[in-house]
């Protein structure tokens, strides 16, 4: 298992949970994320995964609800009280993905922290694969199967020849902001902006995360320069900024700007190895669906992996393939639904480019 991130987390317990022997090597490159939202529904999914309490109160808050000026110069609100699956999370990622290894280990995975995959190779006896670890030497070891959950990197996937299909162009610049005093708002913040879309929520520790969604082409016309720009300020539309300056936020660092792109890996799966998460396929994060997701086809993934490897069945790869095709294909349907909400900057470069059906569901 490559990358120990919810993906490679979900694939590790439930190939453990199968009979299999699971390695997970797990490196973080600095900036670490500071915080995600988890949607209502993915916390019984996280229980049933690593066990109950899965989700620690002290190390996360609870999130109530969204609100969106989409469409609209006003906010409107969806109150997760109202939803069959109850609150939602807004995560410490970190702290989340140290938490989730740590039951993948009490679950039985050998987790390798600090080990960087540094080569894979593939040959007539399965994998040989070297990672880099933190005091600079190198570690071998066998494998069967690789499941790659390196994210967007799709770090084994790209070195086996596999291509990364990107549908849009989207990228993200995202700031870091710390509070003098504790925030109690609990809603995620939404607003569509002539070039773009903003979004905002607090994360644990009083900080708050807050985001800007633009086109790459678009972005660089603003002058910004990635992956660290620290002269570019945030200059979030009305609701956003109302929402920083409740809370008395100031930035704690320089702008991070990364990759948003609706992407998908091309092929999924190829001999010894199975792609999981970002790796597969990455979503919009309007939908913030990526990490449950992640956890669901991890876990897949796991599944998949434990039957090719203990009993010579690759009929659950085909359909895993297939899964995560409907899945996608699904998500460009609600994409497409939610970019033709907003109206109201027909001709700018970033609207005029969405709310039609992507090509790919047509072909
Ligand atoms: C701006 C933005 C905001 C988002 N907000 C949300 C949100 O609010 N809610 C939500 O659900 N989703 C959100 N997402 C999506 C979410 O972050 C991803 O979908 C999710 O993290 C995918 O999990 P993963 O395990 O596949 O990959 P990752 O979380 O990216 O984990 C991959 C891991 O592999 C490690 N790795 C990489 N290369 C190597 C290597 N060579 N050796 C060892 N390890 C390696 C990485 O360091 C990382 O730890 C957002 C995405 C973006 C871009």
């Amino acid at each position: 298992m490559i990358g120990g991130g919810p993906a490679g987390t979900a694939a590790a317990v439930a190939a453990r949970a199968h009979g299999l022997e699971v390695e997970l090597l797990h490196f973080v490159r600095p900036p670490a994320r500071a915080g995600e939202s988890l949607p209502p529904g993915c916390e019984p999914l996280l229980d049933e995964l690593f066990g109950e309490g899965a989700v620690s109160p002290e190390a996360h808050r609870s999130a109530y609800g969204n609100e969106a000026a989409w469409g609209r110069d006003d906010l409107a609100s969806v109150d997760f009280l109202f939803s069959p699956f109850g609150r939602g999370w807004h995560v410490d990622r970190a702290a989340l993905d140290r938490g989730l290894l740590a039951r993948a280990e009490a679950a039985g995975v050998t987790v390798h922290r600090g080990a960087r995959l540094s080569q894979a190779t593939w040959g007539a006896e399965g994998w040989e694969v070297r990672a880099a670890v933190s005091d600079g030497a190198v570690r071998r070891s066998p494998a069967v199967v690789l499941i790659d959950a390196t994210g967007r990197a799709a770090r084994v996937a790209r070195s086996q020849g596999a291509r990364r299909r990107r549908l849009d162009r989207l990228v993200a610049a995202c700031w870091e902001l710390q509070a003098e005093r504790e925030d109690p708002d609990t809603s995620t913040t939404v607003e569509a902006a002539p070039e773009g879309w903003w979004y905002t929520h607090a994360v644990p520790g009083r900080r708050r995360m807050i985001g800007f969604l633009t086109d790459a082409d678009l972005l660089s016309h603003r002058g910004a320069r990635g992956p660290h720009d620290g002269r570019w300020e945030p200059a979030p539309p009305p609701r956003v900024r109302d929402a920083l300056e409740r809370g008395g936020y100031r930035a704690k660092g320089p702008a991070r700007i990364c990759d948003a792109s609706t992407s998908y890996l091309d092929p999924l799966t190829g001999p010894g190895w199975i792609a999981a998460g970002d790796a597969a396929v990455s979503f919009d994060p309007l939908s913030s669906q990526g990490m449950i997701t992640a956890l669901l086809m991890g876990r897949e993934a796991g599944r998949a992996a434990a039957a090719a490897c203990l009993a010579g069945d690759v009929e659950p790869l085909s359909r895993y393939a297939e899964g995560y095709a409907a899945l996608l294909h699904e998500h460009l349907i609600h994409q497409a639904a939610h970019y033709d909400a907003e109206p109201r900057w027909p001709t700018s470069p970033f609207w005029s480019r969405r709310g039609r059906r992507p090509s790919l569901l047509h072909g």
